[in-house]
């Protein structure tokens, strides 16, 4: 199974890429973070109550 060079962008056959010598061994991908989930949620909290406004706001 052929790794992946994210430096390089090109897949890797063994546990160091040849090109930048960076090791490509499987490292578990940490979860997104939840202070970016909640910034999310957040941004469309926002959105929405922005909407609502100018909605509201049209309707006047
Ligand atoms: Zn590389």
């Amino acid at each position: 199974m052929a790794q992946w060079c994210d430096a390089c962008d090109r897949p890797v056959e063994g546990d160091v890429c040849e090109v930048c010598g960076a090791s490509v061994v499987d490292v578990p991908r940490a979860p997104v973070p939840w202070r970016w989930r909640f910034f999310i949620v957040a941004s469309i909290i926002y959105l929405i109550w922005r909407i609502y406004q100018i909605i509201s706001w049209l309707a006047h």
